[in-house]
């Protein structure tokens, strides 16, 4: 039996990470690690690192220098700490890490986790240790499958990756160059994992990739499935009630993932669906592939299949050539569509891709105040589409304790956090709520009727 040691997981970004952060706990769960919520008790420090834009990729460095201290502090007391740089900034730097932090003992890319009990006995043993190659075999075949044990404890709601990668190639993007080629995960392989969560409590699964409607892993008949499909098997596995999936392309919107919002009732009516720009001509730049009538396109068509919604978008403003006639154009969409929420960007140049070797680069100020702008109007819209909800009631998964004694929070359908003063045996469970109140980014509500079960599968 190997001894227990300490292992403390931090990670940056996107969802995938918050995924891979929990997988790499349950690969080395087996070595003797057990996970502690601070680094300065950890034996093991990994920071699972973005790349997508440069102040995220900064924030590991000075993150690292954090980390030497700590690690230079337990040798002091004679205590040996590892620190392991892994995800999209170890995938698109590599050994480079190590020689700007030597701190660094190994370096993984975001293909190899599953090599991390080797790659840290080569790091005890010669001093560092670095594996960022694209490996032939799949991580996912690899990597341990949480346990009804491991899984058991994490809450009533769970990611699950069934797409990595991306072959598209945005000229913003560093995605296909940090994720690599884009691979779909078996729908047998992906059910057993969200059976194995739906036994340990899960009720809601967010299906997650980089481009997840570009689904088409292998069905059980051997043949490609859509996520249209795989959705559908997965709502049939007893113990999930609700379904997500993000992020989306809007090329990849297929019809039988549009009618799956009418035909599914564990989908929640909600979308997240990256727009980016709302002008033909920085779309096309972008190499997004298809324009601003496509984009309203797919979204009239998803709202005759299901016209009570939430859409979120995401926008960079101030790619390279932006003019304030194409940013005006990115101002109308958002008037025209009505989100209930967005996240918004400035460009940023990232080293390898199109988008940072193209010349005309847009002013820093300019896209501060662009971005201020369209902020604005985003805030504006999702404030709207809060107060419209004052006086409705609908159901709420209820996922933890609220800040004040008595408050318990959920999630709406429409993914909005919902805080409500109920027992706290309602975790776990869907109950119908009434909205009295709304916040910028919360509601607030009173139960509409104690639900006949105490909590989902007592
Ligand atoms: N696959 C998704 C798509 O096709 O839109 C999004 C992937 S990316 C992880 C998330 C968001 O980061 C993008 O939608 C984009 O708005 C933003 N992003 C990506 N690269 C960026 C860059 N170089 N500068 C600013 N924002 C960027
Ligand atoms: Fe990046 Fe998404 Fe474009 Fe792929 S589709 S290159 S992940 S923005």
């Amino acid at each position: 039996m190997k001894g227990t040691r300490k292992l403390f997981v931090k990670s940056f970004g996107c969802q995938m990470n918050v995924y891979d952060s929990q997988r790499m706990t349950d690969t080395l769960a087996p070595e003797g690690y057990v996970e502690t919520a601070t680094a300065e008790d950890a034996d093991l420090i990994i920071l699972n690192t973005c790349h997508i834009r440069e102040k995220a990729a900064e924030k590991v460095y000075s993150e690292l220098g954090r980390m030497r201290r700590l690690k230079e502090e337990a040798a002091a007391n004679d205590r040996r700490v590892l620190i392991a740089v892994a995800g999209c900034v170890a995938q698109a730097e590599g050994e480079e890490i190590v020689r700007r932090a030597p701190t660094v003992d190994v370096v993984v890319g975001s293909q190899n986790y599953h090599h991390l009990p080797g790659l840290i006995a080569r790091a005890e043993r010669d001093g560092h240790a670095v594996d960022t190659e694209f490996p032939v075999d799949d991580k996912f075949d690899h990597l341990a499958a949480p346990s009804r044990a491991m899984t058991r404890g994490r809450g009533v709601t769970a990611f699950v990756t069934v797409q990595e990668g991306c072959d598209k190639f945005c000229t913003f993007c560093v995605v296909p160059f940090t994720r690599g080629a884009e691979t779909s995960r078996a729908v047998d392989k992906i059910s057993a994992e969200v059976e194995r969560l739906a036994d340990a409590g899960v009720r809601e699964v967010t299906l997650i990739g980089q481009n997840v409607n570009a689904y088409h892993g292998a069905g059980p008949d051997g043949r490609p499935w859509s996520l249209g499909r795989l959705l559908e098997r997965i709502a049939r596995i007893r113990g999930i009630e609700r379904l997500r999936y993000t992020t989306s392309h809007p090329l990849d919107m297929a019809h039988d993932l549009i009618a799956a919002h009418r035909d599914l009732p564990a989908l929640m009516p909600q979308l997240h669906l990256p727009v980016q720009s709302g002008s033909d001509r920085i779309l096309a730049a972008m190499n997004r592939r298809h324009t601003r009538a496509d984009y309203l396109d797919v979204i009239s068509r998803l709202l005759e299949s299901q016209p009570d919604m939430a859409l979120t978008s995401d926008f960079i403003v101030g790619f390279p050539g932006e003019t304030e006639d194409d940013f005006a154009a990115t101002l109308r969409l958002v008037g025209e569509i009505g989100f209930s929420g967005a996240f918004s960007f400035k460009y940023s140049p990232r080293p390898g891709t199109r988008g940072a070797e193209m010349t005309d680069q847009v002013d820093e100020a300019v896209k501060s105040e662009r971005l201020h702008r369209l902020q604005r109007a985003i805030d504006r819209q999702q404030a709207a589409f809060n107060r419209r909800c004052v006086g409705r009631t609908f159901d709420v998964l209820f996922e933890r304790p609220g800040r004040h004694p008595g408050q318990i929070v959920g999630r709406s359908p429409y993914l909005q956090p919902v805080q409500v003063e109920a027992p706290s045996s309602l975790i776990g469970a869907i109950a119908s709520v009434t909205i009295t109140e709304v916040s910028s980014n919360s509601l607030f509500g009173a139960l509409a009727r104690q639900p006949a079960l105490a909590a989902a599968g007592a």
